[in-house]
């Protein structure tokens, strides 16, 4: 009998670690299976970018796709709350809607800026731009001459082709006078608007003169695409119009005819409105203490609806999380998802979620965030940490091949200073890292823009994203040992010959937008 016991005990502890490897083979395929058979991806992208919308800070429907997000999870049997970090200038967008009326009747594209106060009703008036004064003290004296218009106070582009267009169809001639066009045309508005005398200001200062609206253009570099931020006015409306219409009104004045435009926007503001993190948890076993996160920031600027920036990461972060409640229900150590708000303002609610929960920060394992479009993850650094290579790649080489043949890694690497919310938690000393993603136009095409909607996601590769992402965090979870915080030399700054510094925490904006 003793012999028998002594015998089943050895082979019990040497096929432990097989059992074990067992275990994790069958939750990792298990993960795979459902988000490639079971997808959820496309009905959440649905809920948070069609029906819901974009998620401005200090918006209704900011605060309404936290509660979505939430009501999600707990669906799911994760318990999730929104946690009120803040508040800010509460506003509500409306509708933009602007006719050219004279010297012919169109619809033009526009949309209003954010925070853009409204019209009262419909108004039709004038238009007229900012004129090429010698200095201050002309432009002055023009100022009173908007009184009743509308004004015009960026550069008209000289063409809506995107450079690779021209790369790929103009003769080597053309291509150059195009450059040089639009290098001449910008550096000479560039002196127009710094002979006024006026900088961020201009716009007020117009405003100030009884101008009834200000019109601009920020054109993003690609077809039909411009990038839409805040109104610099407080009684006006600042609407911004896309490069095609606005260079019609342009030309129509130079060419000394007076285009009438009507326009009316319908923005509220809301007084102060609250801002909230959504956080979603899965309570640890063994390691309750430790946690690994996942981590995507859920605000949006609102000229398109957010789609890649941030709605992509927040569903692979959510699709992942529902993977691990799914096939590891009772992990090892706690997990935890972050959907922060006003990331867009400077990382306001990642840093204040670092501030308010030291417990977390101290027993962070790894956090996981996603910030830069749709595409699949295709570079990881080690944000300067120096044991960062045998963790990641440790974690990494549970992924089968399909999911990270492109990924290329850098180790220690650097520490992130800002660009998204992992930078939080590094600058507190705690291990985050960015799954970095392949671009697809993101900087020209959605990023900030008006063109951030649902047909741009690469389902495919959001889909391999919330298996990686799945996995990763799976594997830190399982991990016998607790990733060490030693930074790595981050060496000297070629700029300055300094020696590299840590960055250093920031202090989040907890009553923004005033
Ligand atoms: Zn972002």
């Amino acid at each position: 009998m003793k012999r028998i016991f002594t015998l089943i005990t050895v082979l019990t502890i040497m096929l432990a670690p097989f059992a074990q490897a067992q275990d994790q083979k069958t939750v990792i395929d298990n993960m795979i299976k459902e988000a490639n058979d079971n997808s959820m991806l496309e009905k959440l992208a649905y809920e948070l970018l069609d029906k819901n919308g974009p998620r401005l800070v200090g918006t209704p429907q900011m605060n309404s796709a936290n509660d979505w997000a939430a009501a999600k999870y707990e669906s799911w049997g994760i318990s999730a709350k929104n946690e009120q970090w803040g508040e800010w200038r509460g506003w509500e967008r409306g509708i933009t809607h602007v006719d050219l009326i004279e010297p012919r009747v169109k619809t033009l594209e526009a949309m209003a800026l954010a925070w853009s106060a409204a019209t009262d009703g419909p108004v039709s008036a004038k238009v007229t731009m900012i004129p090429d004064v010698a200095d201050k003290a002309a432009f002055d004296a023009w100022l009173p001459s908007v009184k009743g218009k509308f004004v015009m106070v960026d550069v008209a582009q000289p063409t809506g082709r995107p450079g690779y267009n021209w790369e790929k169809f103009g003769t080597e001639e053309s291509i150059e006078n195009m450059q040089k066009l639009q290098r001449e045309t910008i550096t000479a508005w560039r002196k127009r608007v710094s002979n006024t005398g006026y900088g961020r200001d201009l716009d007020q200062a117009l405003e100030d003169a009884g101008a009834l609206g200000i019109l601009k253009s920020n054109w993003s570099r690609g077809f039909g695409v411009n990038k839409i931020f805040s109104a610099r006015t407080k009684g006006i409306p600042a609407v911004d119009i896309g490069l095609e219409d606005y260079g019609t009104l342009f030309r129509m004045i130079e060419h000394g005819d007076t285009p009438t435009i009507r326009m009316e926007v319908t923005s509220k503001e809301l007084g102060q409105m609250p801002t909230y993190n959504t956080v979603a948890e899965m309570k640890g076993g063994e390691k309750a203490d430790e946690y690994v996160m996942l981590s995507a920031h859920f605000d949006s600027w609102d000229g398109g609806t957010g789609a890649t920036d941030n709605g992509t990461g927040t569903i692979v972060m959510m699709e992942a999380m529902r993977l691990l409640k799914k096939y590891y229900p009772n992990p090892k150590r706690t997990i935890i998802a972050g959907h922060w708000g006003s990331e867009e303002q400077g990382l306001n609610g990642s840093s204040a979620f670092v501030q308010d929960n030291p417990k977390v920060v101290a027993g962070l394992q790894a956090l996981f965030n996603q910030d830069n479009g749709t595409g699949r993850v295709v570079n990881i650094s080690g944000q300067g940490f120096l044991h960062s290579y045998e963790f990641i790649n440790r974690w990494l080489s549970a992924v089968p091949r399909k999911y990270k043949s492109e990924i290329e890694t850098n180790f220690p690497g650097s520490p992130g200073g800002g660009g998204s919310d992992y930078a939080s938690f590094v600058a507190a000393g705690a291990p985050g890292f960015s799954l970095s993603s392949l671009s697809w136009d993101y900087g020209t095409y959605t990023w900030h823009t008006n063109r951030d909607t649902y047909d741009k996601i690469v389902f495919d590769d959001v889909r391999n994203n919330a298996i990686l992402t799945a996995i990763m965090v799976y594997m830190a979870s399982e991990d016998e040992k607790t990733f060490p915080r030693d930074k790595a030399d981050l060496g000297m700054n070629p700029r300055n010959g300094e020696p590299r510094t840590w960055p250093t925490p920031r202090n989040p904006n907890r009553k923004g937008g005033q």
